[in-house]
């Protein structure tokens, strides 16, 4: 192709998206950032291969950046310091996917127990990582139902428990609760398990709740995945995986002609996502994330008004 019909097309591709951009409504993604402090990045070979904290022989990496983003999410799930290991991902799923892979390498007998209201992609990670599971019902307000988890669990009680909890479901935004899920683990008097939390929506956003709901470290999880392009926003797509680091030296091993280690999912990873996060972040800090959270409860506030205005039936659900 010569130049000309090249920039015609990639015109054409603009124009496109911006407008497309301009018009969606209703999915969690935001879109009012601006990273053209990065373009020149976009000309260099950037590639976090293997583990951020094992710095790879290749050295064209942003695992330093990528290590200061898993501090401040870290420190937002209140995780202890030197027991903590994560790595950015290539999004929510895959981070779903890390801790379900991390709960069947500690439990190899394990089963698994999630909602009914769990996002699509679980199912097809259960199914690749070929591990026992069953549904659990859900309440109204899309919160599982903890009577129907305890009655399933009474006749599994002997098998390790692995409870993948949703913070956040993808319609009604319900979070299940940690404290109760370990209420119910001591009734039982079950021995072996593992909570990963599926935070992909409300990871960054429920840590500024008036009320803060028990989802994170602090509460006793084992690991836990959020989205990163929801909330801050991002071109391309990405998250973060925080776990407890004993979960993560199970598996792994060392990549030779590297020098580092292949405890992530993907072989090479994307160096430029964590650029994404890192600059997000900084720019905000926890003072602006905080006033992110109070503006965009605010806005659907504003956004119910109007839309029940004009007779569409529409609803929000209630954050305390
Ligand atoms: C979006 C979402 C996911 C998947 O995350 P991706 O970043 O799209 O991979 C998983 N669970 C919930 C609840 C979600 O909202």
């Amino acid at each position: 192709m010569n130049n000309e019909i090249i920039t015609q097309r990639l015109e054409q591709e603009l124009d496109r998206l911006k407008e497309k951009n301009n018009i969606y409504l209703g999915y969690p993604l935001a879109k009012d950032f601006r990273y053209s402090d990065l373009a020149p990045f976009l000309n260099l070979q950037i590639n976090n291969v293997g583990d951020p904290y094992i710095p790879s022989s290749l050295a064209i990496d942003t695992k330093e950046i990528e290590k200061e983003v898993i501090t401040f999410f870290s420190n937002l799930l209140r995780a202890p310091k030197d027991s903590t290991w994560g790595y950015v991902t290539n999004g929510g799923s895959e981070g779903n996917l890390y801790g379900l892979y991390l709960a069947r390498e500690s439990f190899p007998q394990g089963m698994v127990y999630y909602s009914e209201s769990t996002h699509y992609s679980v199912k097809k990670n259960l199914h690749l990582l070929n591990i026992p599971n069953i549904v659990i019902r859900s309440q109204e307000n899309g919160e599982m139902d903890y009577e129907d988890l305890e009655n399933t669990l009474f006749s599994h009680r002997h098998q390790p428990a692995i409870f993948f909890l949703n913070i956040g479901t993808t319609m009604k935004e319900a979070i299940d609760d940690v404290l109760k899920i370990h209420w119910i683990i001591k009734k039982m008097a079950i021995k072996d398990y593992y909570i990963h939390c599926d935070a992909a929506l409300l990871g960054i956003i429920a840590p500024f709740h008036n009320v803060r709901p028990a989802f994170d470290f602090k509460d006793g999880i084992d690991s836990i995945s959020i989205s990163g392009h929801k909330f801050i926003g991002a071109p391309i797509p990405c998250g973060i995986v925080l776990c407890k680091k004993d979960h993560k030296e199970r598996i792994g091993r060392a990549i030779s002609y590297v020098d580092t280690k292949d405890t992530t999912i993907t072989g090479s990873r994307n160096g430029f996502t964590p650029l994404l996060l890192w600059y997000a972040l900084k720019k905000m800090g926890i003072t602006g994330l905080r006033k992110r959270v109070q503006e965009s409860i605010e806005l659907a506030d504003y956004a119910l008004g109007k839309i029940q205005g004009i007779g569409v039936k529409a609803w929000k659900i209630q954050m305390q």
